[in-house]
């Protein structure tokens, strides 16, 4: 790639420019101390888009190292909250001006459809900026009279060096999710983008520069999770780490910050969330729910709603409108603009999905839409329906992280609640009822960290994300996100001839 022009049948896309591909370590784009290289997938096709610098343990040093002297000597951690605000709302401007390339950088490296990537990729990155360019200034503590004697009041400090490890469903969103509050909170940071997706990354590290972050403030390595990823976790010298991915790779943070140093550890994991839509929803609107819950961003979203169960009263029609809003989901090239649904990441992705589909199948469930693969090359799969599906069915309990649904029959709202929370993880869920009694009981009884009434994937800065049980702990977004980069100090001082 690199500026050619994409036809993709209905309009026409300038394709990126790959300017980027080296390691962003204090300030300068740098080789890899190995000199290894990776590449990067178009996953349209398979072709490579671009060799990409491979940090490994010797360059998180070095990019810990410069993390570490921005914070302990540099301006960033001193600066006045709005000082610090003012410089990350000039960041969202410059990541503004550059939507379109940014859009196209993500469609082409993930996969995802140009008219989502600008609008809710690029669209949610420069909210995360700028309610985190708000925060700033907004970090407080608390005064305590302890006793009469005693007066104390908290200091919420920037923590430290944080390590920022991010997966590629939603690269430059995942970056910012991480990235804003760490930099309201006055941290300096090592990101690490994932492997199949490293280039916004990159790009948005040129951008923090030109915005006036301070060198050493973010340093970006490129690289794989066994060697770049774990050299962050086990890293002596970083405060905190900070994960979105699997539930598996999350555990293994966990171990290497427990036998390291002790870092502080937040994670946002996979999901299995339930959808539960109950006999009075609009069932249009429930059909349109059901299918953005799984099959938005090609089903590799954490919280897809993944788990759909349906009254059975309404069950029958609800199977036949879902089977005919499908037939007018587009699979296909996201370039081209009235493609609902791109390819899978990567090859590795696709043939994980497609062996679900399999496994679905030999299980007993039916499919009624979709089941196969789609496309002469590249990585796309038929947007799948399971329907007779059993909770202990394979395809029921563990996340998939592709474009399949599976459909489940309920009768009571008690069953709903108890089948709903049979699942290791609690991430999301969605629930469709008109009815507020049922709507406010089932948001009470589903362990989750959001429950979606009568929408789905409603997202936004302010509100705050994170699960919980297998799904991880810690929040992003909202003001909760700024918790995990911040320490609280007490101090505490006699207070003589007080009369009170
Ligand atoms: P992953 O968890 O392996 O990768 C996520 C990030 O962690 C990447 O940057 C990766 O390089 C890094 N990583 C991998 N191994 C590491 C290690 N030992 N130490 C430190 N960092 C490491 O995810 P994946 O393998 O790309 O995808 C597998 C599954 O994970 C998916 O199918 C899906 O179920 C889940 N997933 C979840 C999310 C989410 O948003 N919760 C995102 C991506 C993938």
């Amino acid at each position: 790639a690199g500026g050619e022009e994409n036809g993709g049948g209905g309009g026409s896309f300038k394709m990126p420019e790959i300017r980027y591909t080296k390691l962003f370590i204090n300030g300068r784009f740098v080789d890899a101390v190995s000199g290894k290289t990776f590449e990067t997938r178009d996953p349209r096709t398979g072709d490579v888009i671009a060799s990409v610098a491979e940090g490994d343990k010797d360059d998180v040093d070095l990019a810990v190292k410069a993390a570490r002297e921005a914070f302990d000597h540099g301006k960033w951690p001193r600066m006045s909250g709005s000082e610090r605000g003012k410089i990350i709302s000039k960041y969202a401007d410059l990541v503004e001006q550059h939507a379109e390339e940014l859009a196209a950088l993500e469609s082409l490296d993930a996969g995802k459809p140009v008219g989502v990537t600008r609008v809710v990729d690029v669209g949610n990155s420069l909210h995360s900026l700028r309610y985190f360019a708000g925060a700033a200034d907004k970090i407080h503590g608390e005064t305590l009279r302890m006793s009469r004697q005693m007066h104390g009041y908290t200091l919420r400090e920037p923590l430290g060096v944080a390590g920022l490890i991010v997966p590629w469903n939603f690269p430059a969103v995942m970056f910012f999710s991480k990235v804003s509050p760490a930099l309201a909170a006055g941290c300096t940071m090592v990101v690490k983008p994932a492997e199949q997706t490293p280039l916004s990354a990159l790009f948005l590290a040129h951008l923090a520069k030109q915005a006036g972050i301070p060198d050493g403030v973010i340093n970006v390595v490129t690289g794989f999770g066994p060697t770049a990823g774990a050299a962050i976790s086990s890293h002596m010298d970083i405060d905190v780490v900070a994960f979105t991915g699997s539930t598996e790779v999350g555990r293994l943070i966990m171990e290497a910050a427990a036998k390291s140093n002790l870092k502080q550890v937040a994670l946002e994991l996979g999901g299995k969330s339930p959808l539960i839509i109950f006999d009075d929803a609009d069932l249009d609107k429930a059909v349109e729910l059901a299918i953005g819950g799984n099959f938005f961003n090609k089903g590799e979203a954490c919280v897809a709603g993944s788990r759909v169960f349906v009254q059975e009263g309404i069950y029958d029609r609800f199977e036949q409108k879902i089977a005919d809003a499908m037939k007018n989901w587009v699979v296909g090239d996201p370039f081209d603009p009235r493609v609902n649904q791109g390819p899978q990441v990567d090859k590795v992705q696709y043939e994980r999905v497609l062996r679900y589909i399999e496994q679905g199948k030999t299980e007993g469930a039916t499919v009624l839409t979709g089941g196969k693969p789609c496309g002469k090359k590249g990585y796309y799969i038929e947007p799948t329906i399971f329907t007779n599906v059993k909770d202990d069915m394979i395809i029921a309990k563990e996340e998939i992280f592709g474009p399949v649904m599976c459909l489940m029959k309920f009768k009571t709202m008690e069953e709903a609640i108890a089948r709903a929370n049979d699942t290791r993880y609690g991430l999301a869920a969605g629930v469709v009822t008109r009815d507020m009694d049922v709507a406010n009981t089932m948001a009470r009884s589903i362990r989750a960290g959001v429950v979606w009434v009568n929408c789905y994937f409603a997202m936004d800065s302010s509100c705050p994300f994170g699960g919980r049980k297998m799904s991880g702990f810690g929040k992003d977004d909202g003001m909760h996100a700024l918790d995990k980069f911040l320490a609280v100090k007490a101090v505490v001082t006699p207070v003589h001839a007080s009369p009170w």
